[in-house]
């Protein structure tokens, strides 16, 4: 299918201080929208400029959340070069997401193809800035006209690009996390593995508890028994104890998060063994007790890696490795950074080039 391109007349300026940009609250000059509908398919593929949506307000994106969403980020290379990190990954998992709450399927490698023409054409909002990037949000939205939801007919997916700094406001500095032992972000046989919407509609109270109480993560536990770890926040999780490394299964209410699994392949390749398990909230607080606990850290595209300092579970507060940050997540930001940014080889061809500007 052919991408048909509607430059902007009227560029914007790029933002006067990159290290000011926040998250996700600037946007860049253009978008990708396309429209399926079950007698066309996938159609009228187009880059327009950055411009509000016409929906009607009965589509079931509005009332149902029929979205699912990815994200991924354009890092800017020393030499000026534009790159992407494992984008096919994202570009797949948006399709098992979409699978899981029925939205139309699509071709992973077209929506790279308009991910790389969309951030080809505003790659001079890509960031030169030290951590900046430029964030990639794909999206698929149900567009029905119909409140009693029948099957989904029409739909739209849309990219979005954002410039943007470090996720996390105190950049590598370790993070206070407080154990949730009330609401629940996913449960088995749910929705948890898909990157969508409603998964953060759920997460949202426990979120702001979190926030209001002056932690900045929540650390999930499981739907059914309230007691094995999932994920904190918006990221995977990676604890080490006597040298391994141990990370939640993925048992279905956990997403498999990019990070996690480059992680997971870096760890092994430096000689680490990692086991993919349960761990109980029991079983971490005891390592938390007894020191034994050596790193903790959360792991997902938007901060990379992030460094725990502290856990709140019920009435205790335990730090780890004295609230500083630990040589492995240390070596493994350091690693993935360097790939990301070009500094360091790239050995797993995780890296897509964005092609120069015409
Ligand atoms: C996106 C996401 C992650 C991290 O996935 P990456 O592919 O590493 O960015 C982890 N948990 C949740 C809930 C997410 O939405």
């Amino acid at each position: 299918m052919e991408i048909k391109i509607t430059r902007t007349a009227a560029p914007r300026p790029k933002p006067a201080d990159p290290t000011k940009l926040g998250f996700g609250t600037v946007f860049t000059d253009h978008m990708f929208t396309m429209d399926y509908d079950v007698e066309r398919g996938w159609h009228d593929a187009e880059i327009v400029p950055l411009q509000d949506l016409r929906i009607h307000p009965g589509a079931a994106v509005f009332h149902y959340g029929a979205e699912v969403f990815e994200g991924l980020k354009a890092y800017r290379t020393d030499d000026g070069a534009v790159q992407l990190f494992r984008p096919a990954d994202n570009m797949q998992r948006m399709r098992d997401s979409a699978e899981r709450i029925q939205l139309p399927d699509f071709d992973a490698g077209f929506m790279l193809e308009a991910t790389l023409k969309l951030v080809e054409l505003d790659q001079d909002w890509v960031p030169t800035t030290p951590s900046a990037s430029l964030y990639i949000r794909p999206f698929e939205i149900c567009t029905d006209i119909d409140l009693g939801l029948h099957g989904i007919e029409h739909a739209r997916m849309l990219i979005i690009l954002s410039p943007v700094g470090s996720y996390l406001s105190g950049g590598l500095n370790p993070v206070s996390i407080l154990i949730e032992d009330q609401d629940v972000r996913a449960v088995r046989g749910g929705t948890g593995y898909a990157k969508c919407g409603g998964n953060y509609a759920a997460a949202n109270r426990a979120a702001h508890k979190a926030e209001q109480k002056g932690y900045s993560q929540v650390l999930w536990l499981d739907g059914v028994h309230r007691r094995y770890i999932e994920e904190v926040g918006g990221m995977n999780v990676m604890f080490k104890v006597g040298g391994k490394i141990v990370t939640p299964q993925l048992t279905g209410s956990v997403l498999p998060g990019i990070t996690r699994r480059s992680c997971i392949q870096l760890l092994r390749d430096k000689g680490f063994a990692v086991e993919e398990r349960l761990i109980s909230v029991e079983e971490l607080m005891e390592l938390l007790q007894s020191g034994a606990l050596e790193e903790a850290w959360g792991c997902g595209t938007a901060a990379v890696i992030s460094p725990i300092g502290s856990f709140a579970y019920q009435d205790k507060v335990l730090t780890v490795n004295d609230e500083k940050i630990g040589p492995c997540a240390q070596e493994l930001y350091d690693t993935l950074t360097g790939i990301q940014w070009g500094r360091r080889p790239d050995p797993y061809q995780w890296i897509v080039k964005v092609p120069k500007k015409a």
